[in-house]
């Protein structure tokens, strides 16, 4: 059988032609004409207000981390360890102690109830992950946020596009941090977008963006000269991929078509196991539009998963394990945390599959590969 490869990168067609366009402008470094169209079309997509269009998802967290840091206080932040090591690094780098919480297990997502016992005076965020086209309990933890005066913050590097009853993922938060890494539904390579919901908060968070200097102050004319205002990074792209990326905006929504006949395939295909309990994986909520960007099964052991991933594999079939969990990897370990501490998400995090899914995957490869799949058991 030929290879069906787990990722392929999305292409739209257009990326060529608008890269040429940004040779005939001669602005390269970024915040040029695409930066712009980018970031009008995710304001009007997501009907949000406050949009910079970062390198990546990475730095979309590390803006955020650093516009919540108070380095005069001790700050923990409520996160899980079932996510990239990107969620923990950004926080932990700019001083945060990180608190790791469990996932709820149906769902592979943050967990509401030991999230709520893990807050003391001490959090300043919780961070949520909208984990493979799903929607985490967002509003729970709305709610509990309100509640506690804390700030929510989402890692929604993989939840471009999906709408919980018409309100687009990664504007519930106070902070939402999109991918548009290659990997991602769509993509620059590398790029990814921060969503900022205070209006108060986005000079801070431009400032940031652009090298802790109020340049943009200057090109809108309400500064002379500029000066630097905050402790910054170097946060934002080249024109050259903001191009591409405006390419892949346009195609969202025929990449989200594909990708939902894609989805109902092996829905349809695996929908019986399920009902046998033979793995699981979980239901969307009413009233929400997803963006398909995985499909990952669970299944009752780690012998169940290996086996069908080995299977797989002999077969030229990439299926991937999901997050290794991070209090139990080397830099969670010298945290102090021990794989123990969450024995839920160490348990979960070795049952789960992720299956091949990208816009080439035909539907007969679908079919063949949930054919494997039942026939391991
Ligand atoms: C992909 C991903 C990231 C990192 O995104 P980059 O754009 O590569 O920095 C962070 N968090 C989650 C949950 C991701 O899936």
């Amino acid at each position: 059988m030929d290879t069906i490869k787990f990722n392929e990168p999305f292409l739209a067609g257009n990326e060529l032609e608008y890269i040429q366009d940004v040779f005939a402008q001669k602005h390269f470094y970024g915040n040029g004409k695409y930066t712009k169209l980018c970031t009008e079309f995710i304001k009007a997509q997501l009907n949000v207000e406050n949009v910079l269009i970062t390198d990546s998802c990475t730095s979309a967290l590390e803006i955020t981390a650093l516009l919540l840091r108070d380095t005069g206080k001790e700050q923990e932040i409520i996160l899980p360890s079932y996510t990239f090591s990107s969620t923990a690094s950004a926080f932990a780098r700019a001083g945060f102690k990180l608190i790791f919480a469990e996932v709820n297990p149906k769902t592979m997502m943050l967990d509401v109830d030991d999230v709520k016992s893990k807050i003391n005076a001490n959090t300043t965020a919780v961070v949520v992950v909208h984990y493979g086209g799903y929607c985490a309990d967002i509003y729970d933890f709305r709610d509990i946020c309100d509640e506690k005066d804390i700030y929510l913050v989402e890692d929604a590097a993989q939840a471009f596009n999906c709408f919980i009853g018409g309100k687009a993922l990664g504007s519930i938060g106070d902070f939402g941090c999109f991918s548009f890494h290659e990997t991602k539904n769509i993509h620059a390579g590398l790029s990814g977008a921060l969503l900022v919901k205070d209006n108060n908060v986005i000079d801070r968070a431009t400032y940031i963006w652009e090298r802790g200097t109020n340049r943009q102050d200057v090109l809108k004319g309400i500064a002379n000269k500029y000066s630097w205002v905050e402790i910054g990074g170097s946060f934002y792209p080249t024109e050259l991929q903001t191009a591409f990326l405006y390419a892949q905006l346009e195609a969202v929504e025929q990449n989200l078509a594909e990708r939902k006949v894609i989805y109902d395939e092996y829905n349809a295909g695996l929908t019986p196991l399920k009902d046998a309990d033979i793995l699981h994986y979980p239901d969307f909520q009413d009233d929400y539009k997803s963006n398909y960007h995985a499909f990952f099964v669970v299944f009752n052991s780690e012998v169940d998963a290996d086996k069908v991933r080995e299977l797989l594999k002999e077969n030229n079939v990439h299926a991937y394990i999901g997050y290794i969990p991070l209090h139990s990897s080397p830099v969670g370990l010298k945290m102090g945390y021990s794989a123990d501490t969450l024995p839920v998400t160490e348990e979960y995090a070795k049952r789960v599959l992720r299956l091949p899914f990208h816009n080439q995957l035909t539907l007969t490869q679908v079919s063949e590969i949930i054919k494997l799949i039942k026939g391991c058991f």
